[in-house]
């Protein structure tokens, strides 16, 4: 019976949460007694059951009433030797962190330009590759999308790689994290898991950001990074924003995300612009005289991979067409038209409501990943920011994805279509709007 029940409301459960949510905090419990009308779970640590009482009760308990077909309540109680659960062991799960590598060549110190706007963040890289573990610990890199935040991890681990000295560099996204964590825990291998990650010399985490809410895994690195850390081996973190601006981060990993040094990306000033512009079209072997230097560097937004982008259109279509690349040619491949000053502030300040709305990071928003949980907080970016600003419609695809004109206005026909019909999403809408002063 106790068994039976279980099963039918983790039926029930797993139709009506988040498939993370129902791996990460319903998997790995334990039915331990069933009374009529009463069930009993078991948790891993005091932690986890808090966290289920507080966000899982309800689901819990109206899962267990249709599995039993009456009222019923969900007591939980704690039991440590469940830390490794029952659930199946998925066959074929990666191994860990010797599988994790940094992209050999491109992101490197020496190719990564310096200018006033990253100076510091590049400094304190350097200065973590000199004497790892020694002086900056952690290095908490923070800054928008595309500014080279990524390219400054992966060239830190390059470097250390190549130094040998100092232990196994393990370089990884916290979505990784969180995603292998989620395996070990319902593979049984926890032991392994932290084995691991507690046996490496650094320690390198991107986007640190994608930890907000996940409480299960703000626990689980909280313990590796302090084993690290007491250990004296370097950790190096980025984000897209400061970690007291990272909403649902413990209160202890944010304070140890912060006692290191934190080093601010910004977007670049004009010299920089032109100077990574330079660097990226000698790349490319693509030449640009001066005036079309100096246009392209005022007109293109901050974001550097957008800039890549452009290049590399711009080198294909000159390429293609036997044209010579003047202004003509740039304006109607880049579609650069200049915008109003306060278009681009308006456009970063839509993103980030939009990603504070629904709980995204502005590196998943300007992902190119399509599920739903992202797909429609982009597109209805895309829709606001034809709203309340005059750039056109490739810069705005351009921040939201690097999607391409034919796809914004697909999604701004889907967002009006839906609008008409979902009240939720008018409420978001008006909202945000509100927010955004509009
Ligand atoms: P972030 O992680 O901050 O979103 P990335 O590190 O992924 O940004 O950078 C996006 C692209 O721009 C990469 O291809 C990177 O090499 C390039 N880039 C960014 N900043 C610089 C820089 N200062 N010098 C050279 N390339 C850069
Ligand atoms: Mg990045």
């Amino acid at each position: 019976m106790l068994d039976s029940i279980w099963l039918e409301a983790r039926r029930h459960l797993r139709a009506g949460l988040l498939e993370k949510d129902y791996e990460t905090w319903i998997e790995p419990l334990r039915p331990a007694h069933w009374a009529p009308g009463e069930l009993t779970l078991e948790a891993p640590s005091g932690f986890f059951r808090d966290w289920l009482r507080r966000h899982f009760l309800a689901a819990l308990e109206q899962a267990v009433a249709r599995a039993s077909g009456g009222p019923a309540t969900v007591t939980l109680v704690v039991n440590r030797s469940l830390d490794v659960p029952t659930a199946r062991v998925p066959n074929g799960a990666r191994p860990l962190p010797e599988a994790i590598a940094a992209p050999a060549g491109r992101y490197t110190f020496d190719t990564f330009v310096v200018g006033t706007s990253n100076q510091v963040a590049q400094g304190a890289a350097r200065a973590v590759v000199a004497q790892p573990g020694a002086r900056f610990n952690p290095l908490f890199l923070y800054g928008g999308v595309g500014l080279g935040k990524t390219h400054l991890l992966y060239a830190v681990a390059h470097a250390l790689t190549q130094d040998g000295r100092h232990g196994a560099v393990a370089t990884l996204s916290a979505e990784n994290f969180v995603n292998e964590m989620i395996g070990a825990l319902r593979g049984d291998r926890m032991d392994r898991f932290r084995r691991r990650f507690r046996g490496i010399g650094t320690l390198i985490v991107d986007d640190v950001q994608f930890l907000a809410g996940k409480m299960r895994s703000q626990e689980e690195f909280y313990h590796t990074f302090n084993a690290l850390h007491d250990g004296r081996k370097q950790i190096v973190l980025a984000s897209d924003r400061p970690p007291h601006e990272i909403p649902g981060l413990e209160e202890t990993l944010r304070n140890r995300f912060a006692a290191g040094l934190m080093a601010d990306v910004k977007a670049p000033d004009p010299a920089l612009r032109l100077a990574l512009l330079r660097q990226k079209a000698s790349a490319l072997g693509l030449t640009l005289d001066t005036p079309v230097q100096t246009y392209i560097a005022d007109n293109w937004c901050a974001n550097v991979r957008v800039l890549e982008g452009a290049l590399t259109r711009l080198e294909a279509f000159a390429n293609l067409s036997g044209r010579t690349v003047d202004l003509a040619l740039v304006r109607e491949v880049l579609g650069l038209t200049p915008s109003a000053p306060g278009a681009r502030a308006t456009l970063e300040r839509i993103i980030g409501e939009v990603c504070h709305h629904f709980h995204l990071s502005r590196s998943e928003i300007a992902s190119g990943r399509r599920t739903a949980r992202v797909a429609l907080p982009r597109q209805l970016a895309m829709y606001l920011c034809r709203q309340h600003t005059d750039l056109p419609l490739t810069r705005i695809g351009a921040e939201l994805g690097g999607r391409d004109h034919s796809t914004v206005v697909h999604a701004l026909s889907a967002i009006e279509r839906r609008l008409a019909k979902d009240a939720a999403l008018r409420k978001a809408v008006s909202e945000l709007q509100e927010r955004l002063g509009a």
